[in-house]
């Protein structure tokens, strides 16, 4: 089971995400990068690697 990291989202982002081995958060740029929900939803993606259902 992957381990949970601090929240952070992407200033561009519509998400948030609890992974760093997240697809769509690892490409994140440094300078759009934000620690915190930022009031958003959290990612599809993180919410499948938190079910066991990790995409390849
Ligand atoms: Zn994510």
């Amino acid at each position: 089971m992957p381990k949970q990291i601090s929240p952070y989202h992407s200033k561009a982002g519509e998400v948030y995400h609890i992974y760093g081995i997240c697809a769509s958060g690892s490409i994140i740029a440094k300078s759009n990068k934000v620690t915190g929900k930022g009031n958003k939803k959290l990612c599809k993606a993180c919410v499948d690697i938190r079910a066991g259902k990790r995409p390849r």
